[in-house]
């Protein structure tokens, strides 16, 4: 069961993307990030991207808000941002608090700082796959991920369980974009006979959201396995009380897999390497401009 060590693929983009970051000096990619609320997932999410924009010499600005922040300010805010040429990136950490409109505020970002890649002029080039769109992260990752284990995608059945804008969506098609050319099926929680469709795949990407439900029956000898999700279960001998474990039962998938992701340690650390990319191709192509 060869593992897909995300960590240390991320490390090597980042590596290579630092070498870059130091060819555009004296200008700095910079990247603003938006979080609202103390949620304790975003100010870890937020707080993991900024000192990966750190290690990597790029300048990260923190814009925080209270829980009752009204959909103008945050607006307000965005308008800046986007009129500023000295911020390259700009993202909004989800998820936002009920009150705020999360897709009106994601639109607001200038589709050429949208570095999160949720704007439809960003997913609308994604489609049309137009040079110079901002994957979103997380897919973007993955299919990093494949390509740079080896795992062939043209012509493989790539099936992906949960289609949502952030991960489902954007990985399919990612996934069926020329160039990477899978066949790809979506599944979500209305597909009748899941077990069916996962088992005829040879890649399957888990986006579910659900702790360990890929169990072994459903994965066919030898797929090529991508756990993206992040659960908290209760774990009383660790200090924080819980711990994290992906959509899949790792150790009985992986014992038929040929390749598979880790959680933590396989998708998370891409998400975030993918965003110092978006960025970084944000800041090269504002000073060709
Ligand atoms: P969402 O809750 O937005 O989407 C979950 C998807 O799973 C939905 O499409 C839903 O279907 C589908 N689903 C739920 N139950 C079932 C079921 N019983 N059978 C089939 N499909 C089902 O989650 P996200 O896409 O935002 O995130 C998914 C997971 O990935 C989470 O654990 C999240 O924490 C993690 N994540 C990890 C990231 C990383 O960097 N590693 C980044 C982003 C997310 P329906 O649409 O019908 O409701």
């Amino acid at each position: 069961m060869p593992l897909i060590d995300g960590n240390a693929i991320a490390r090597q983009i980042l590596q290579e993307i630092k070498s870059r970051v130091a060819a555009l000096a004296p200008i700095v990619p910079h990247i603003a990030v938006v979080r609202v609320g103390d949620d304790p997932a975003s100010i870890s999410y937020v707080t993991k991207k900024q000192k990966t924009a750190a290690e990597v010499g790029m300048k990260s600005t923190l814009y925080l808000f209270p829980e009752t922040v009204s959909k103008g300010e945050l607006l307000a805010c965005l308008d800046t941002l986007n009129a500023d040429s000295a911020v390259h990136g700009i993202l909004v950490q989800a998820p936002l608090p009920a009150h705020l409109p999360e897709t009106e505020i994601f639109n607001r970002i200038s589709p050429d700082k949208d570095v999160d890649g949720f704007t439809s002029t960003n997913i609308g080039r994604l489609v049309q796959e137009l040079p110079g769109a901002f994957a979103a992260c997380t897919p973007a990752g993955i299919v990093e991920l494949l390509r740079r284990s080896g795992a062939a995608t043209a012509g493989k059945h790539a099936v992906i369980v949960g289609r949502s804008l952030i991960v489902g969506k954007p990985a399919a098609l990612l996934l069926l974009a020329k160039g990477t050319d899978a066949t790809v099926t979506v599944c979500h929680s209305r597909t009748h006979d899941l077990g069916a469709i996962t088992r005829s795949a040879d890649i399957l990407i888990a986006a579910i959201g659900r702790p360990r439900f890929i169990t072994a029956d459903m994965v066919k000898d030898g797929a090529v396995v991508i756990d993206v999700g992040i659960n908290r279960i209760p774990d009383a001998t660790k200090k924080t009380g819980y711990r994290l474990v992906g959509d899949v039962d790792f150790d009985a998938v992986a014992a038929k897999a040929s390749l598979i992701t880790p959680v933590p340690g396989g998708v998370g650390p891409m998400t975030v390497a993918m965003l110092m990319k978006n960025t970084l191709a944000s800041c090269e192509l504002s000073v060709r401009d």
